[in-house]
């Protein structure tokens, strides 16, 4: 609601009263302006890196390119900066598909346990490196769901690349599964990383939200794992949510809903 007050004029007496208008801020301006702080932030977000790769390949042109091992390094600077920025347009035009809900949903019948599995061997290198254990649970009773592989596998993918991101060398990640009640399931990833602190959580699936944003950058993130991973889940009709705890660690949960016994989803 906006309200705005009015002075009422009269010739020689001065203010002789207000006018309130009560305005009901419809959803329409709303949705205006969320597609206008996001063009800014796109914006931002390619115009950061192609500043950089224009000022070293002005410093090739310099004289760089005559120096070898400061030529390969600048081309690596570059180079990575190129990847940064096909990241962003790749899950750029995910959620744009997720959004015009042009992305059909191409449901199977899936194994909670197995997909859980795959995920951690997905990253066995990466958190081999770190030195982080990682371990599955998955309850008794855990039916199988039907859901879009391709999309849920991002959804755990985004939630397992972020709790590598943010946990230090040594540290622990558990990927589990058990069912919430009689319609739905709920599946978790837990990290023991640095944690969220508690005045970001109700920002943290905005789009291009970050906590620390050079730290995120450093890590080769867009902002975006999140809000592709709460669209994908709601597409499916689950929800997420996270908890975190600053230096504890932090837990993302999703839900999926499964079908009554007997019957299946269209
Ligand atoms: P990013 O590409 O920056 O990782 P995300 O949308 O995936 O973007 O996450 C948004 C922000 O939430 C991150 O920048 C980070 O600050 C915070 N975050 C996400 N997951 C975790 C986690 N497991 N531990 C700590 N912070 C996290």
């Amino acid at each position: 609601l906006r309200v705005t007050f009015s002075p009422i004029h009269r010739r020689d007496e001065g203010i002789a009263g207000t006018i309130a208008v009560l305005q009901d801020v419809t959803e329409q301006e709303k949705l205006e302006q969320s597609r206008r702080e996001f063009v800014a932030n796109v914006s931002h977000e390619l115009r950061t890196p192609l500043t950089t790769i224009r000022s070293y390949a002005e410093a090739l042109e310099d004289g760089a390119l005559e120096e070898r091992q400061l030529a390969a390094r600048f081309i690596g600077v570059i180079r990575n900066e190129t990847e940064r920025m096909i990241r962003l347009v790749t899950d750029l035009l995910h959620l744009s598909r997720l959004d015009s809900q042009q992305a059909q949903l191409r449901r199977q019948k899936m194994n909670i346990s197995d997909m859980l599995d795959e995920v951690a061997d997905r990253f066995s290198f990466q958190l081999r490196q770190k030195a982080i254990r990682v371990s599955v649970r998955v309850e008794e009773g855990v039916p199988d769901v039907w859901l879009d592989r391709d999309q849920i596998d991002q959804v755990l993918d985004n939630l397992m690349s972020n709790a590598i991101k943010y946990t230090l060398d040594g540290g622990r990640i558990e990927l589990s599964a058990y069912r919430r009640d009689a319609s739905t399931i709920a599946i978790s990833v837990r990290d023991t990383g640095i944690g969220i602190p508690k005045k970001d959580l109700n920002h943290i699936f905005d789009r291009f939200y970050r906590v620390d944003k050079a730290r995120s950058r450093n890590m080769g993130g867009t902002g975006l794992g999140l809000s592709i991973a709460r669209e994908i889940v709601k597409a499916h009709g689950g929800t997420i949510t996270l908890e975190s705890e600053l230096n504890v660690g932090t837990t993302v949960t999703f839900t999926l809903p499964v079908p009554h016994e007997g019957s299946e989803p269209a």
